[in-house]
């Protein structure tokens, strides 16, 4: 509930490293599959994680596959669809197992997005997201339409993020993530720090603060269980910048090669 928070320390070789990606490290794009990567960032990410013992995670609401190509040629411990899916500094992978109802809600909303142009519904696999970045002006249809299509599977819940509302199986989210590799190498017995955007990043948030650890919000002000604040995406990666050792040079623009 902290208006006024300060900025995050200097970084410590002991913290382990769990950073939301969009939003975060990089734009929000009209749709997700639409993002521009800067071409520094993946061998900054490579380089901090080096810099903490291998001890950096992301962790996001886009699946394994989709974070893998993403980062390219870094390939770090990930959890994917806010938690649902996580692979291991093994390469191991768990996925949740997924509650009944899916389909139904899936069709449902299938319906909803060729009914109003302007939605978008991606299928995540074990998870959903309707969209409405593209709509704004549709964002009451689209949380009626979410509501009542999972109105009838109590094993799914709803998490309202920046222009979409994602809709994924209940109990498990990036706070969930964020405690189950901090009991694995290379992250266990290291402090957690977690960065991250969306009010989706809350309970990621408020794992790192009770994992004696670090939460930082990256954006404006806002109701928040986060310690700390990053005005934007950009004092975000010079604050990664500075923990690897390095500096972030912004002037090499966004995805140019
Ligand atoms: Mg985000």
């Amino acid at each position: 509930m902290t208006h006024n928070l300060p900025k995050p320390p200097e970084s410590d070789p002991a913290w382990a490293w769990f950073l939301d990606v969009d939003g975060t490290l990089i734009d929000i794009a009209p749709t997700p599959s639409a993002v521009n990567i800067p071409q520094q960032l993946p061998p900054l990410l490579a380089r901090l994680s080096q810099c903490h013992g291998g001890a950096l995670a992301v962790v996001s609401g886009r699946s394994l596959d989709n974070l893998r190509l993403l980062l390219t040629p870094f390939d770090p411990p990930a959890a994917g669809l806010h938690g649902l899916e996580c692979r291991d500094a093994g390469g191991g992978v768990v996925r949740a197992a997924a509650p009944p109802g899916l389909d139904d809600i899936r069709t449902r909303l299938t319906r909803t997005m060729e009914e109003c142009p302007g939605l978008l519904l991606e299928d995540k696999g074990l998870a959903l997201a309707l969209h409405f970045r593209q709509a704004p002006e549709r964002e009451e249809t689209a949380r009626r339409a979410v509501a009542a299509a999972v109105a009838d599977h109590p094993g799914f819940t709803v998490l309202a993020g920046k222009m979409v509302f994602e809709i994924k199986p209940a109990g498990v989210n990036k706070g969930s993530a964020i405690r189950s590799f901090m009991t694995q190498p290379p992250f266990s017995r290291r402090r957690p720090v977690f960065v991250g955007d969306d009010v989706t990043d809350e309970d990621g948030f408020i794992a790192a603060n009770d994992l004696g650890g670090l939460s930082v919000l990256v954006g404006p002000p806002r109701d928040t269980a986060a310690m700390f604040r990053l005005d934007d995406i950009e004092s975000c990666r010079v604050w990664l910048a500075l923990a690897a050792g390095t500096v972030w040079n912004s002037q090499m623009g966004e995805g140019a090669d």
